[in-house]
């Protein structure tokens, strides 16, 4: 991913580029950028201190771990991520089935749902490890190929879906 493109916060060499963005980042600003986006949505929802992730996602877990600051309150949040519900969207739009998960339960909030798991494991790449990819049923592996399909042509197609799903208020 390392090449002659620079990064546009501080002109060293780019880590990763972001195509919703159109930008180029280097590791330093792409480990920034998420962590400051999950750190605005917690702070934004009152959230401040330590976290507790649920064992939904293997990933989101691990990166909420990562994220959670020392502190008197611990707040129990989900891990869900992008992916899922933009599944949850997915599988109601083609298949009919009810969402299980939503962004607001009642004592687990979802900080990740704007992100995704790409980026979870490119941030981890880029502190030297390499969490494997999560695996899913074949169904929902059938959909969230066709979902990356559209994020691929239309960078930000995901988040657009989770959007219209809590507009719709089935997530
Ligand atoms: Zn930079």
């Amino acid at each position: 991913m390392e090449g002659k493109d620079k990064c546009f916060e501080c002109g060293r060499a780019s880590y990763i580029f972001y195509p919703y963005l159109r930008q180029n980042l280097c590791r330093k600003h792409f480990q920034r950028l998420l962590m400051k986006r999950v750190n605005g949505i917690l702070a934004s929802n009152g959230i401040r201190g330590g976290i507790k992730p649920s064992k939904d996602n293997r990933l989101g877990r691990r990166f909420l771990s990562f994220m959670s600051k020392r502190g008197r309150t611990i707040t129990p949040v989900s891990s869900n991520t992008l992916e899922d519900f933009a599944l949850a969207v997915g599988l109601y739009f083609l298949f009919d089935r009810i969402p299980k998960i939503r962004i607001k339960e009642v004592n687990a909030f979802s900080p990740l749902y704007t992100t995704s798991e790409d980026e979870i494991i490119s941030f981890f790449k880029s502190k030297g490890r390499e969490p494997r990819p999560l695996k899913r049923n074949k169904e929902e592996e059938y959909v969230l190929d066709f979902l990356r399909g559209l994020e691929g042509r239309r960078p930000g197609g995901m988040i657009s879906l989770v959007k219209m799903g809590i507009r719709l208020k089935i997530i």
